[in-house]
């Protein structure tokens, strides 16, 4: 402890302080990141549940440092989120991704299957994260592309949004309804963890519910969850809202959410995230 001012104790919190310099330290190294260019995607495919046909691919993005290291988002979003250069980043992976979307116009994709076969994937839509704080400067970017790009987008793209901290969704409700009138689709990620509410699926024109991985992994062992994860799907039904199992690992729990009417899954099961390379070699 040492003293400051002349009544005061303030204790030295090593934690705080460490947490502060490893901000600090990432938060340059993600300038120089977005200076050079070091974001790299990677796409997880989303599956019917009904009849395992490709409907999408999550992107998800991932850092390759100078010397080759591939980092996790884990790593570096909440820093970005806090510093605010998630805005730029959110940008440059949305331009990504329209390039893509113009790559692959027309062109067929085949994506391998579990068992080695190919599987035919046609109108194929990008499921991207957005944090929802910064919605407000995302919808201007989207208003500064050209009309085109725009509508490339929108017709392609579904809208992920999580709430790590406060009730940004809610709040942002104006800005979700112009990506809305834009023609994009919304998914409401993480939902049941952190600040994700019953509020929004009555109040914003939701088109998906992502139901976090957490619930999927204890589904099978402990019955509330199970009952949980019934309730979040029947909710959504009776708002007319699709539902998106996250993390699905094995085929009981894919054969469990088909019996409980789940729409859509991803995960291991069927495939982790494949990076943009591979991605292409799929593109023919
Ligand atoms: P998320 O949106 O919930 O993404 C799902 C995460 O689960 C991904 O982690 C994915 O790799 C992982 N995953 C997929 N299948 C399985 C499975 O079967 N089992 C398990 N245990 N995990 C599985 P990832 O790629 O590390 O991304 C972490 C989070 O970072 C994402 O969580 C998302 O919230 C955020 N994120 C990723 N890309 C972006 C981005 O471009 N912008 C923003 N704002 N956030 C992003
Ligand atoms: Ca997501
Ligand atoms: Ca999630």
């Amino acid at each position: 402890a040492k003293k400051e001012g002349k009544n005061k104790i303030v204790f030295f919190d090593r934690e705080k302080y460490e947490t502060v310099v490893q901000t600090i330290s990432i938060e340059e190294q993600l300038e120089k990141a977005i200076k050079k260019d070091e974001f790299i995607l990677y796409f997880q495919p989303i599956l019917s549940v009904k009849n395992n046909s490709i409907k999408a691919f999550e992107v998800l993005i991932r850092w390759k440092t100078e010397d080759g290291q591939i980092v996790l988002p884990e790593k570096f979003i909440q820093v970005a989120e806090s510093t605010g250069q998630i805005k730029e980043i959110d940008k440059i992976v949305v331009l990504k991704v329209l390039k893509l979307i113009k790559k692959i116009e027309n062109k067929k994709i085949k994506f391998p299957s579990k068992k080695g076969r190919f599987k035919n994937v046609s109108r194929v839509k990008f499921s991207v994260n957005i944090t929802p704080r910064f919605i407000k400067e995302f919808v201007s970017f989207l208003t500064g592309l050209t009309e085109e790009d725009r509508k490339i987008l929108s017709k392609n793209v579904v809208i992920e949004l999580t709430e790590r901290e406060s009730f940004e969704v809610y709040t942002e409700k104006e800005s979700i309804n112009r990506l809305k009138k834009m023609g994009f689709k919304i998914a409401i990620d993480d939902f049941g963890t952190g600040y994700s509410s019953l509020s929004y699926i009555s109040e914003l024109k939701i088109n998906y519910l992502k139901i976090d991985k957490i619930f999927i992994n204890k589904m099978l062992s402990d019955r509330r969850v199970h009952r949980l994860v019934q309730s979040i799907i029947n909710i959504a039904r009776t708002f007319g809202i699709k539902t998106v199992a996250e993390g699905v690992e094995t085929k009981r729990q894919l054969e469990e959410l088909k019996k409980l009417g789940c729409d859509k899954y991803q995960g291991y099961y069927f495939s982790p995230p494949v990076s943009q390379e591979e991605f292409e070699k799929y593109i023919g």
